[in-house]
């Protein structure tokens, strides 16, 4: 079968055209259908397809081999017919705004750092890209705004393709040994890259290229960006959640951080307020235990570190064993075991009882704490006949 004619290479780019068909197959539930020419940009060098119709059939997915390109379509179409191609062009736009943007920045990154991008993929909320050097925040921080300066030039976006003699003249990024006639994009001050995407004719429509997260990843660093429309909807996003936080914590525009920083402030002193309320009550409870004999206390509302501190209280008047209890939300009983004697060791009673109830949990031989799955009258009931 001969190569398809790649229609999705031409600039400007074109959204509507006529092709014929030449085979139509069924796939699992769909059809694969072969035209002789295509607008349908297949998955390929981390851009995933378009999406679009071939007369009234929806096209779901696009793939290329050997030249060829598949297209897999929700209902069957005649062979031999002529179809109308009508590629989504807003999907379109959107991914080329990404994939050049990546350009611009992994060549920026090369050119100042001398990194080499090794990971490349569009997602469907923004596209990562993988570098195999670690980038600080200073170098990030330079990058992008070097490459939002290409973007804010408009420069010419070039692709061009070359035969082996020719390219060995070039100086351009690859991730891979290239064979054959090789597509070489060429960005203006930023980026020479062999690449098989789609690109924006002008580095002005990408609009804008922003960094939102970046993470180490293996030797380098990740880096999650979004381009034009996506930076768009990414501020549109953190716009609508600033204002939501602004409207909760009644704070003026401009002054978020403060409120913030103030709430911050009121929660710690909160805190510091009810662990002195928490040591009273703690202190008056183990005033009140017998210290011949174990004890066992159950205390509604306590945090991990209260009954900790609760525990402590109490086994300071005995010796004997005490084990105080929680319960959480969850339906399990948070416990906590203490005993002063200087020989004692918790540990295998705490393994009998997590044994006993699903639990978990354990600690030094004199203090013991976890969760387990059972009323306070169970536990209290199994430690009495275990002690
Ligand atoms: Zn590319």
């Amino acid at each position: 079968m001969e190569q398809t004619e790649k229609l999705y290479y031409i600039q400007p780019p074109i959204f509507q055209f006529e092709a014929t068909v030449l085979q139509c197959e069924p796939l699992q539930e769909h059809w694969q259908v072969v035209l002789n020419r295509t607008a349908f940009y297949p998955e390929g060098g981390g851009q995933p397809c378009d999406f679009g119709t071939l007369g009234n059939v929806s096209v779901i997915d696009v793939q290329e081999k050997g030249g060829i390109v598949r297209h897999t379509v929700t209902a069957p179409l005649c062979v031999g017919s002529t179809v109308t191609g009508q590629v989504d062009a807003a999907r379109r736009m959107e991914l080329t705004q990404q994939h050049s943007g990546e350009h611009i920045l992994s060549g920026t990154l090369h050119a100042m750092f001398g990194a080499e991008n090794v990971g490349f993929h569009i997602g469907a909320d923004y596209l990562t890209m993988d570098t195999n050097i670690p980038i600080s925040d200073e170098q990030l921080a330079k990058a992008e705004a070097y490459a939002n300066e290409i973007v804010w030039k408009n420069l010419p976006i070039d692709a061009v393709w070359y035969n082996k003699e020719s390219l060995s003249t070039l100086t351009y990024r690859s991730k891979k040994e290239l064979d054959g006639p090789v597509r070489i994009v060429t960005i203006p001050q930023a980026d020479c890259c062999a690449c098989c995407g789609t690109h924006v004719q002008f580095t002005g429509e990408i609009g804008m290229i922003k960094i939102v997260d970046w993470q180490k990843y293996k030797s380098g660093t990740r880096l999650f960006v979004v381009c034009g429309i996506r930076a768009f909807r990414a501020f549109e996003q953190m716009r609508g959640e600033t204002t939501a936080i602004r409207t909760l914590l009644s704070a003026k525009n401009g002054a978020l951080l403060q409120a913030v920083q103030h709430q911050a402030q009121e929660l710690e002193n909160a805190r510091f307020r009810v662990v002195q309320t928490e040591n009273e009550l703690f202190s008056v409870l183990a005033q009140s235990v017998d210290p011949n004999q174990p004890v066992f206390l159950q205390q509604e509302h306590l945090s991990t570190d209260a009954l900790r501190r609760l525990c402590s209280a109490v086994s300071a008047k005995t010796s004997h064993l005490c084990a105080v209890f929680t319960s959480n939300e969850n339906g399990t009983l948070s416990y906590a075991m203490a005993q002063t004697l200087p020989n004692a060791d918790l540990r295998p009673l705490c393994t009998a009882l997590n044994q006993a109830f699903c639990g978990r949990g354990g600690g030094k031989p004199g203090f013991v704490q976890g969760s387990i799955t059972t009323n306070f009258d169970a536990a209290v009931a199994f430690l009495q006949a275990n002690l």
